[in-house]
């Protein structure tokens, strides 16, 4: 752990391993930090955070540049663990190291945007607003992409001024505990402090101290609940939630079948094995196009290669932890009894490869009805419902069906159809003719159960910011 600018154990001396998913080999550990170590973080992130607060936008991201340059020195060593610790494809995750060094850059000069406003309220006097930080930040990050969260996602509270504490996964630890060595190395002391452990342990002590007044989460539905909860226990504090997500991909008929098949094997990031918040897991077809869909979707996701996932040949990796590979099997036989049509997977893979680790299949479900449990609920995994529609009233009426509404894809080459359809979709991210893509400037976040608030863009600098007003009466 990093707390204060000291690499430092656990103070009762307890430990957490971590298990590489594709043979269930232990390949490190990290300190399994308790509520006492989750204080003395505070303590340190609150300590450093005057300092870190007072010296300029341009001295703030000096740090944060070199801070990015040596994750760039590193990648290759980032890449190989987090490839080790997550299950995630080796191919598709060097974009989450480069995300995660452009996040930085991007963020340390938008820091100059942090700019109040002059209002006329009055004409006797002059009214002004300034944009403060709130002090130490805790950010709890998901097991999906450990290193991408732990950096791009404190990015902006750094630049605002804020200190951070981050709390990683205890099923994919690792990349943020070199990320450790690299923050003390670059960054003042105690500015980025990291606590290793348990959710309910480390994770609840940071999220329920008095001295923390902004929680940035990222994870599931449940425990963004749980989040909300405990923090409102103590204190007031200002919570911001990424949660998941059941999202919709809705194929018109004006669309070349292949072209949808194609872009829904795409939506559904089978390279982290559908472990990603944004997948399109619901590929909602119209009719007419339906059953050459679900054809040319079960040939391209039979043809995935699953295997190894630091071979640059493989296109699907194992799921990351026991837990949750007992759940998305567990969720591929509630699928079967409940009467979906299994298309393409649905079992572990055969051979002397897969004997040990968390494999599964690529999976794809047809004749899914909209309200049938797997068409509703989060799977987390490489799981795809095929939905059929009629009337686009009924595609819409289905793509909001759910609790979520984070992410939705509309697919279709007439203009006023895509639009119209966006305006209608309660999800915080639509692509239209397009899937999965992140942009730094762009913001996102969830309606209803998938979240609060905004993150990438400038939307995320000013969520950790306060604002002051300022009343100047003019006597002259
Ligand atoms: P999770 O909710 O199980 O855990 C996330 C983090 O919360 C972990 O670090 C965990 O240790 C911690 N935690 C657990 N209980 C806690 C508690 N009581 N108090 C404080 N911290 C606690 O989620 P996960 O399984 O790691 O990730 C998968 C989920 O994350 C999915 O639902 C997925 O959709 C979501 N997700 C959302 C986004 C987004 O941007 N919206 C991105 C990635 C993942």
């Amino acid at each position: 752990m990093l707390i204060g600018g000291e690499l430092v154990e656990a103070i009762d001396g307890a430990w957490i391993e971590s298990i590489n998913p594709a043979d269930e080999t232990v390949i490190g550990r990290v300190p399994r930090g308790s509520a006492a170590d989750a204080a003395r973080a505070v303590e340190a992130a609150n300590a450093a955070f005057p300092a870190w607060a007072a010296i300029s936008v341009a001295e703030r991201a000096t740090a944060m540049r070199a801070f990015a340059a040596r994750i760039s020195d590193l990648a290759e060593e980032f890449l190989r663990i987090e490839v080790l610790d997550t299950g995630n494809t080796v191919r598709p995750m060097r974009h989450d190291v480069k995300y995660s060094v452009d996040s930085l850059d991007y963020y340390a000069g938008l820091g100059y945007e942090l700019k109040g406003e002059t209002i006329p309220a009055s004409t006797s006097g002059l009214h002004l607003t300034l944009r403060e930080p709130y002090g130490a930040v805790v950010r709890i990050t998901p097991f999906n992409h450990p290193l991408m969260f732990a950096v791009s996602r404190t990015a902006a509270a750094l630049a605002a001024g804020n200190t951070v504490i981050v709390k990683p996964s205890e099923t994919s630890p690792l990349s943020t505990a070199l990320l450790a060595e690299v923050a003390r190395e670059t960054l003042p002391p105690g500015v980025f402090n990291i606590v290793t452990g348990l959710g309910g342990e480390a994770g609840d002590a940071l999220v329920r101290h008095p001295g923390i007044r902004r929680i940035a989460f990222t994870g599931s539905v449940p425990t963004g609940m749980a989040i909300q909860r405990a923090a409102a226990e103590v204190s007031v504090k200002r919570v911001s939630l990424e949660l998941g997500g059941k999202n919709p991909f809705i194929a018109f008929p004006d669309c070349d079948p292949d072209e949808i098949a194609q872009a829904a094997v795409r939506g559904m990031n089978f390279t982290w094995q559908g472990q990603s918040c944004g997948s399109t897991s619901r590929l909602l077809v119209h009719e007419s196009l339906h059953d050459a869909v679900v054809d040319r979707v079960a040939a391209l996701v039979d043809a995935i290669r699953v295997g190894d996932p630091m071979s640059e040949d493989t296109d699907m990796g194992p799921i990351n932890s026991a837990g949750q590979y007992r759940r998305v099997m567990s969720m591929i036989q509630m699928a079967k009894d409940d009467g979906a049509r299994l298309v393409s997977g649905g079992a572990r893979p055969a051979g002397s490869d897969f004997t040990r680790g968390y494999w599964v299949r690529p999976t794809v479900f047809a004749g899914v009805e909209p309200n049938a449990r797997i068409a509703q609920q989060e799977v987390f995994g490489p799981v795809l419902s095929v939905i059929r529609w009629r009337t686009v009233e009924e595609a819409i009426a289905i793509a909001n069906s759910t609790e979520f509404g984070l992410t939705a894809a509309i697919w279709t080459h007439d203009i006023d159809r895509a639009l119209s359809t966006a305006r209608q979709v309660q999800s915080g991210h639509v692509w239209i003719n397009d899937v999965s893509a992140h942009y730094p400037a762009v913001p996102f976040g969830g309606y209803r159960n998938s979240g609060v608030g905004n993150e990438e863009s400038i939307e995320e600098l000013f969520s950790y910011t306060l604002t002051k007003a300022i009343n100047i009466s003019l006597r002259g």
